[in-house]
């Protein structure tokens, strides 16, 4: 692991900060550092503040000699490099209007929000949800494993958003439009209309 692959990890962090996904310590990143280790923010920490000497490296296994603990949160991320070997970069928020939907009462687990254009419809789709499970569980772990699997989103009830991708960007893209559908979801609530119901008045 280089020098270089910290420091874009430690300005990805900021980045994500800056953007406002994150809030105090919530949220938490990492990204595969070669075949055997990943590197992980640390627990307890904003990633605003995070410097090159705080990022964890960890092995698949979860074993780590550094002076920081990793998120309580690294199973999950462990659990995604482990299902996927495409995946390079996990990126896990709390931000605002998806956790707003995570929390819904009515909440569609199987779609938490309406696909409204072909462009979410094509990267995200129908936004699977997992039931509510405690932070740094083994069920919450087992639950994104088996959902990531097959998709690069999942939302967690109650909690927040996670993410995959072959990059920083595209993990960060996949957020952002989760996040900014999820704003839309609550800004038209029930003078929405899908992008089904469009394609379908187009035809009628
Ligand atoms: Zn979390």
């Amino acid at each position: 692991m280089s020098r270089e692959q910290v420091l874009e990890f430690v300005n990805f962090c900021h980045l994500v900060q800056e953007k406002g996904l994150v809030s105090g310590p919530g949220g938490n990143c990492s990204c595969r550092a070669d075949d055997r280790n990943i590197m992980i923010t640390p627990t307890g920490r904003s990633l605003e503040s995070l410097t090159e000497e705080d990022v964890v490296v960890m092995d698949i296994d979860g074993r780590s000699a550094h002076k920081l603990k990793p998120s309580k949160e690294h199973a999950l991320h462990r659990n995604c490099y482990a299902v996927r070997n495409d995946v390079r970069v996990v990126l896990h928020v709390h931000s605002v209007y998806s956790v707003a939907l995570a929390c819904l009462k009515d909440l569609d687990y199987a779609c938490a929000a309406p696909v409204y254009t072909a462009g979410y419809a094509g990267r995200i789709g129908n936004l699977t949800t997992l039931p509510y499970f405690e932070s740094g569980s083994a069920a919450l772990a087992d639950g994104v494993k088996q959902v990531i699997a097959q998709r690069n989103s999942v939302l967690l009830a109650n909690h927040g958003l996670l993410t995959v991708g072959s990059s920083y960007e595209q993990a960060l893209n996949l957020v952002e439009e989760v996040e900014a559908n999820a704003q839309l979801f609550f800004i038209l609530r029930e003078q929405g209309r899908s992008l089904d119901e469009a394609k379908s008045g187009m035809r009628a």
